[in-house]
């Protein structure tokens, strides 16, 4: 699944072929994806053209001068092609394309269609049910140690579930939460609303640099990828504690190897000498 600094890469690379240029048209290939695409949208994409890109959690906001930003969420399995072949033809599980003014064919690809498309009105992004209650984004100014302190005050939750929890910090997801509390040393499974702020102060710096990692790898795959492909969306990282479970840590290389426990029917993976409540 596409997590936070795939979507990153993914809305980096789309920038150059996107942003400046005007949309010429829209093809849909299919009428929905999780949900519908919106009814207007080739009326309001066809001639638009592209002012810029930001991201909020997971999702692609693709602004232009129409009233209408476009967002784009990858789902479990959605990929973008950029395709300068002018005869490419059309794949199976291509669903819909978009041909901008110098024919680049922007194409997204979805084999278990869990991504979706769908149009949200310019300054409405406060009260759409898909961002109001999102809390701070993890890498802005605004996710801190005090912030997060108070979002986790009095929850008696562990601290790996808090962290996935999109009111308290968005598109962390499930590896980099991971990742970030081993890190930082703090035991998944200590309770949310118990951890100092000075833990805090550490874990938040932590979080924001497993994401700087991971999109700075992802910018330098994103360079082999378009060499190759022209393909954007997934990459290979190397972690540090997920996914090797019964592995030698890599922090204390103590004789107790990597965990793994489920919380919330999602694996964890922790070294319990390391990391303490
Ligand atoms: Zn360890």
């Amino acid at each position: 699944m596409p997590e936070l600094p795939e979507v990153e890469t993914v809305m980096r690379g789309l920038e150059p072929a996107m942003v400046g240029q005007k949309i010429a048209f829209v093809n849909k290939r299919r009428p929905d994806l999780r949900v519908p695409f919106p009814k207007n949208i080739k009326s309001v994409l066809e001639g638009a053209r592209v002012l810029n890109m930001t991201r909020r959690a997971k999702y692609i906001l693709i602004h232009t001068d129409q009233s209408h930003v476009l967002v784009i969420h990858l789902g479990m399995s959605g990929r973008i092609l950029i395709e300068t072949n002018r005869d490419y033809k059309p794949q199976k599980h291509d669903h819909i394309i978009l041909t901008m003014a110098d024919k680049t064919q922007i194409i997204y690809n979805d084999p278990r269609r869990f991504g979706m498309i769908f149009f949200v009105k310019n300054g409405e992004f406060e009260i759409h049910k898909a961002f109001k209650d999102m809390g701070p984004e993890p890498l802005g100014n605004d996710f801190n140690a005090p912030v997060l302190q108070a979002r986790l005050k009095g929850k008696t939750t562990s601290i790996k579930q808090a962290l996935l929890d999109q009111r308290v910090v968005v598109g962390l997801g499930n590896i980099y939460a991971c990742e970030a509390l081993y890190e930082a040393g703090i035991s998944p499974q200590a309770a949310a609303g118990s951890i100092s702020l000075a833990r805090l102060e550490v874990l938040t710096q932590k979080i924001k640099n497993v994401l700087k990692r991971a999109i700075d790898a992802g910018g330098s795959s994103l360079r082999d990828y378009r060499q190759a492909s022209g393909e954007l969306g997934y990459f290979q990282h190397s972690f540090l504690v997920y996914d090797r479970e019964g592995q030698v840590c890599k922090i204390c290389a103590s004789k107790k190897p990597i965990q793994r426990i489920v919380q919330s029917g999602r694996s964890t993976f922790f070294c319990s000498t390391c990391q303490k409540r």
